[in-house]
């Protein structure tokens, strides 16, 4: 479109610019040809003017002679200075009046010319061109404007134009022609004088009345130079026609092309007249070739104008298009991973839903959450947890199809949708997949070492009323697959919900269990594995619940975590679990006491106060305690943390790592902590029996503790190879189930301390409590 206005005005613009530029272009031609006009019809005026005073002269020389038909030289010059000949008519060259003389008469003639006061004394009369003629035709008088005297003895009849004179006098009218005399070429005019002053009707009257005839030289060039004066550039040409004479003159030059007028002067004179003008070419008018080009030149550049104005606007318009796009693809996009967002997933599972319903299929919600990618962060930074989660993004992203939906939900959270029209394979079979190549581990490049994330995943399917009641299904099956025991999938089912509504209660039910005495810890013992004597308990919290029984941990301590109580009731651990040990070593069981520390605990001074508390109250010696910090727990707030253990440390309380190989720290980082023992995770403890890998693990972890200075305890061994692979590692210490599961202090007196009691007197308990 812009380029058509550009078109249309630049079009318009150069049509406009030329008619403009002819229009002036023809009206400077029509002003120069009117000038010439005028300069022409001035040049014939003047020279009009110029030939009627010739003539008046003709007729006053005629008048004079026919008055003095005898008349002398001197009197001549005497008429010629009173009529002022040479200065009047400057283009008269000479004037002579010339007598018929026959052969007879030509003495008298030459006695009267050369007669004493007509001219100088001694001057030879003699007839030019010599000769004995029948007549001569001799001037009687005359004055020139070289000699101011007459042409003595030239006998005007002795050349061809003699015949002129003769039929002149004979006709009564006077002969123009072009005569060269005295150097110049110039008009000769000869009129006839008759005496009486006219002219008589018959030839014989003529004859008879004939008295001479004068003439009259005169140069037209001058008079026509004088005319042209003041019109340059113009030539003038004159000429007589008439009773057989036809003379022209010309003067100045006219340029090639030239317009030419004529006019008629006096009788039998015309005069042409040749002078430029200015042709109705836009080309040969310059002020009209400016004006077109720059009317050109400026619709042009209106053009350019215009187009750069109006292309402008629209690049402007597709900038801010381009703008819009990008601001709407990221307000429907995360960040981080370009996947879409909650926004634009609640969007497309509405569609999903709408066309499930129509069509009869059933649509699928998987959502996924990575397991323990807090760790990742905490322990690895956030910049590699943000290329984890690309990373995952795009391992999701390739291992779906095209027509699914894979959407971030923020943190570690993902949302696949399957469309139900194109899935034949189950959801849960997609979510094994995932499973599976999630498994693979992520190479996020040096300095990192390639590490393993698992994910748990809730999928949640069938026709809900809205996006968000399939969302939040999945999210309850999820949370189910995270209770299970994490990197695996859980679909969601009806009474998941009480599941959720069961968190809820517990939250309102722990704000009385600590008042209400709800608590009570279990000990499990750990044992020196190379002499398999047992030299310490952990000791593990338990709720009893009023309606549901015993709860284990891993149920409560979350939410006491959340709700900031875990500062109270580790307190309540680490006195009680205190009182207990001290208990215990009164009475000669020499046991140490290891108590779990939260990560919410290492969070404030408070927990020094607590143990130091805990150990004056029991009584306990502070090298019988062992405080169990997680890996995870050390990572999360370094200074802080390596702070506070050093406090703890110089109450002369041990220090273990919990958890240990499951949180991917460093040696670096172990070196920052006052750390006395590692308990490797369950994990490893595992799959030591299954996997040389793991084997080689566990030979690593002990020699790093050894490096370390640190004993190491196996956890959770519960079968007998393993237990004979970690004794072949030199690992120090285990626990688990195969040698004792967690006991209440009874059952634990009753069945491992009773041999070692019933030898040793038991002393009585501090604070007064009867030995249990
Ligand atoms: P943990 O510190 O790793 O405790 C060891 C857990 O492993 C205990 O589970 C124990 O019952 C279990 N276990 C021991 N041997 C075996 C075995 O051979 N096989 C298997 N499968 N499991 C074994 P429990 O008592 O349920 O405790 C779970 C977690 O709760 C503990 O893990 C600990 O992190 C936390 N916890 C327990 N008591 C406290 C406490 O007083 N304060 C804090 N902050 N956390 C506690
Ligand atoms: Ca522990
Ligand atoms: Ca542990």
């Amino acid at each position: 479109m812009w380029a058509a206005v550009v078109v249309l005005l630049v079009v318009g613009g150069v049509v406009f610019s030329l008619f403009v530029g002819s229009r002036v272009a023809r009206g400077e031609a029509a002003r120069s040809l009117v000038a010439f006009d005028l300069s022409s019809a001035q040049v014939a005026s003047t020279l009009q003017l110029a030939i009627e005073q010739q003539n008046d002269l003709l007729v006053n020389a005629g008048a004079y002679i026919a008055g003095n038909p005898t008349g002398s030289q001197s009197e001549l010059t005497g008429w010629a200075n009173s009529v002022q000949l040479l200065t009047r008519y400057p283009q008269v060259h000479s004037l002579v009046v010339i007598a018929y003389v026959p052969l007879a008469d030509l003495p008298a003639f030459t006695a009267q010319v050369t007669a004493p006061g007509e001219t100088a004394a001694g001057t030879e009369f003699q007839v030019v061109p010599p000769g004995s003629r029948p007549f001569y035709c001799l001037a009687t008088g005359g004055l020139s404007r070289e000699t101011r005297t007459r042409p003595l003895g030239v006998d005007f009849c002795a050349d061809p134009g003699g015949n002129a004179l003769l039929a002149a006098r004979d006709s009564g009218v006077g002969s123009y022609e072009p005569i060269t005399a005295e150097g110049i070429t110039g008009l000769g005019i000869e009129s006839p004088i008759y005496s009486g002053g006219t002219v008589p009707g018959t030839v014989e009257l003529r004859r008879a009345a004939f008295l001479g005839w004068v003439g009259i030289l005169s140069d037209p060039s001058m008079l026509m130079d004088r005319a042209l004066q003041g019109n340059p550039g113009m030539a003038v040409s004159m000429r007589y026609h008439l009773d057989g004479s036809d003379v022209t003159f010309s003067a100045g030059h006219a340029p090639l092309g030239a317009r030419s007028r004529v006019a008629d002067l006096a009788t039998g004179w015309t005069v042409s007249t040749a002078g430029a003008t200015v042709s109705s070419s836009v080309f040969d008018v310059p002020g009209a070739l400016q004006l077109m080009i720059a009317g050109l030149t400026l619709s042009v550049l209106l053009g350019a104008f215009v187009w750069v104005l109006g292309t402008g606007r629209q690049r402007a318009r597709r900038l801010v298009e381009k703008r819009t796009g990008q601001l709407r693809h990221q307000a429907l996009h995360d960040a981080l991973t370009g996947l879409p967002n909650r926004v634009l997933l609640g969007d497309r599972l509405t569609q999903l839903l709408a066309r499930a319903r129509r069509d009869g299929t059933a649509a699928a919600v998987l959502f996924l959450d990575l397991d323990d990618f807090k760790n990742v962060n905490d322990t690895l930074g956030h910049q590699a947890g943000d290329r984890l989660l690309i990373a995952v993004a795009a391992r999701l992203a390739s291992t779906l199809r095209e027509v699914d939906t894979i959407a971030r939900m923020g943190g570690d959270e993902f949302v696949v949708l399957i469309d139900g029209a194109s899935v034949h394979a189950s959801p849960e079979l997609v979510a094994q997949r995932l499973l599976d190549v999630m498994g693979q581990p992520f190479d996020l490049g040096a300095p990192l070492l390639p590490l393993t994330v698992n994910l748990s995943i809730g999928i949640a399917t069938g026709d809900k009323a809205s996006a968000d009641e399939l969302l939040r299904d999945a999210d309850t099956a999820l949370y189910q697959a995270k209770g299970a025991g994490k990197n695996r999938y859980a679909t969601f089912d009806p009474q998941m919900q009480s599941v959720l509504s069961r968190h809820t209660e517990l939250e309102f039910d722990l704000r009385s269990a600590l008042t209400e005495h709800q608590y009570h810890l279990v000990y499990q013992p750990i044992y020196n594995l190379t002499d398999l004597s047992m030299v310490a308990v952990e000791a593990l919290l338990r709720w009893d619940h009023p309606t549901m029984g015993v709860l284990m941990p891993e149920e409560f301590i979350p939410i006491l975590e959340q709700s900031g109580q875990i500062h109270d009731v580790g307190r309540w651990v680490l006195q009680e679990a205190c009182a207990q040990a001290a208990t215990w070593r009164s009475r000669g069981d020499d046991l140490d006491i290891s108590v779990n520390v939260s990560a919410r605990q290492l969070d404030q001074d408070s927990l020094i106060d607590d143990i130091a508390q805990a150990l004056q109250t029991s009584g306990l010696p502070a090298d019988a305690l062992i405080i169990e910090v997680t890996e995870t727990a050390l990572m999360h707030n370094v200074d802080d943390t390596a702070q506070r253990l050093r406090a703890v440390k110089t109450l002369g309380v041990r220090i273990a790592v919990d958890d240990f190989g499951t949180g991917y720290s460093s040696l670096a980082y172990l070196r920052k902590f006052p750390v006395d023992s590692l308990k490797i995770d369950r994990m490893f403890t595992n799959a030591i029996t299954t996997s040389p890998e793991s084997k080689a693990l566990i030979g690593t972890l002990v020699q790093l503790g050894k490096d370390l200075g640190l004993s190491t305890l196996a956890e959770g061994v519960e079968t007998v190879d393993e237990m004979d692979v970690l004794r072949a590692a030199n690992v120090d210490q285990g626990q688990g189930f195969l040698m004792a599961h967690p006991l209440d202090p009874t059952t634990l007196e009753n069945q491992l301390l009773i041999p070692t009691r019933a030898s040793t007197p038991t002393p009585p308990l501090p604070g007064g409590h009867p030995a249990r």
